[in-house]
């Protein structure tokens, strides 16, 4: 038993690219994840199936009107995770339930929106600690603010722009969190060194070969000597974080070997004539 994506989009044609190749598809063959997509048209009511409205007090644009997106997800999250609805007749759509149903425990709703908690390794990482999660993808100006204020249990967003949609904010998330799963990367050491896991950014990666155009890979590298490749890796994930990103050090594990080379660092610039951009 894996994790399992509970997708709520307008657009469920997008992720169908991104979840056929690489990792996505090994771990989902793998059985670590699963992944269905939901309508949110097939909950709408209707001839028309309407999905938005013009915004209340007007201006521009359109709203996702909250009924469809209610119906969809309390409906698929009173079912086993696995089960989807397969409209072969709109009168077999699903009743709209005349109370609220209570929703399972310990399965976040979240709704994608520029507004939410930003996204980040850490997020990832407790997410990848649930068993079912559905995900909410907006369109249009947005969803109705009843969304939020009676559906969702959490709002993330992936950075400071606004996309067009939810959807590659959602596929952002499915593939952040699914190469964590233990086995849905080849190597398993592979995540636990990655940027932002050890709170510090990766050191550099080299593969043959040994030379190109002129840039020859550091000599450590080939020496074959593991505590001297590990130490070099280790100085050059610091370096790099306090070149690229110092804010980060503030609260990266640092030993006490750390925090001598990151002074030494220090010391190293203090020295140094200002040349504005390091190097
Ligand atoms: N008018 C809204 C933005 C709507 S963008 C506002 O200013 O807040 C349309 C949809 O795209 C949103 O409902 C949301 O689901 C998605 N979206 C846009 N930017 C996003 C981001 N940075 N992170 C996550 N989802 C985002």
């Amino acid at each position: 038993m894996g994790l399992h994506f509970d997708i709520f989009t307008l657009f469920p044609g997008m992720f169908s690219g991104f979840l056929a190749d690489s990792i996505l598809k090994r771990a989902q063959e793998a059985g670590l994840v699963s992944v269905a997509l939901h309508n949110i048209r097939d909950y709408a009511e209707g001839r028309h199936r309407i999905t938005d409205d013009a915004p209340y007090g007007g201006g521009g644009g359109m709203v996702m009107k909250p009924e469809p997106i209610f119906r969809a997800v309390e409906t698929v999250l009173s079912h086993e995770a696995g089960w989807r609805f397969s409209p072969a007749d709109p009168a077999e759509r699903p009743p709209v339930p005349e109370v609220p149903p209570v929703l399972p425990a310990g399965v976040p709703i979240i709704l994608l929106s520029p507004q939410g908690r930003t996204f980040t390794q850490k997020v990832a990482q407790e997410l990848a600690g649930y068993r079912r999660i559905a995900l909410i993808c907006g369109r249009y100006e947005g969803v109705d603010e009843r969304v939020r204020l009676a559906l969702v249990t959490d709002e993330i967003s992936i950075g400071d722009f606004v996309l067009s949609g939810g959807e590659l904010a959602a596929a952002v998330i499915v593939d952040a969190v699914t190469r964590l799963l233990p086995g849905a990367l080849g190597c398993e050491a592979g995540a636990a060194e990655d940027s932002f896991a050890t709170g510090l950014l990766e050191y550099p990666q080299y593969t043959r070969p040994a030379v190109f155009r002129g840039l020859a890979v550091p000599e450590v590298l080939v020496s074959g000597d593991h505590a001297r490749v590990a130490r070099w890796r280790r100085e050059q994930a610091l370096r790099r974080t306090w070149e690229r990103r110092p804010d980060l050090l503030a609260s990266a594990p640092l030993s006490q070997a750390d925090r001598q080379f990151l002074a030494a660092l220090e010391a190293e610039r203090g020295s140094a004539p200002v040349t504005g951009a390091r190097t």
